[in-house]
């Protein structure tokens, strides 16, 4: 399908820059004026991701965080979240409710699921030692040629 609008955003790994990918993905997916419930379920969704990088990916290190955006000219919005950390060794195990390396802290193993929940669909690509890519892929209800 046709490709009707683009961003792309890289950004250091740094907690302040969750709430601006988090916004930046909203102001570029208001374009097709979605319903609330629909930027409401894409900010959750890009917030556990970033937030992933973060706290996992970037944990011992410091890093780039790389979004990006696109939206095609029926409605569906791609969006690819990527960072070139630690990577996961075992991407279906982590990708199991209420799995975490973190249990120690405040972490509740549930990031995955909810981008599942709030999103159509859901890939998680890694590389022990490369790096780690979320795709999500949400149809979104609004105003199209
Ligand atoms: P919560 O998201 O509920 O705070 P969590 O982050 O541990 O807890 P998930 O987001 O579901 O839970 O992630 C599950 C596990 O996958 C993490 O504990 C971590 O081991 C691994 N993981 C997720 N994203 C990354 C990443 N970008 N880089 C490296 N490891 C990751
Ligand atoms: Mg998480």
């Amino acid at each position: 399908m046709k490709i009707k609008n683009y961003m792309k955003l890289t950004v250091p790994a740094k907690s302040v820059n969750e709430s601006v990918i988090r916004s930046c993905t909203a102001a570029f997916a208001a374009q097709v004026d979605p319903t609330l419930e629909e930027l409401s379920d894409l900010r959750s969704a890009v917030s556990e991701a970033v937030t992933n990088c973060i706290v996992h990916g970037y944990k011992d290190s410091e890093g780039e965080i790389t979004v990006v955006l696109k939206l095609t000219a029926d409605g569906w919005l791609y969006i690819k979240i990527s960072d070139k950390g630690c990577g996961i060794e075992d991407v279906e195990q982590a990708m199991t409710p209420l799995f975490t390396t973190a249990p120690e802290g405040e972490r509740a193993g549930l990031g995955f699921a909810v981008m599942e929940a709030f999103t159509d669909d859901l890939k998680v690509r890694s590389a022990v030692g490369k790096g780690t890519a979320v795709t999500m892929k949400k149809k979104l209800s609004g105003k199209y040629e």
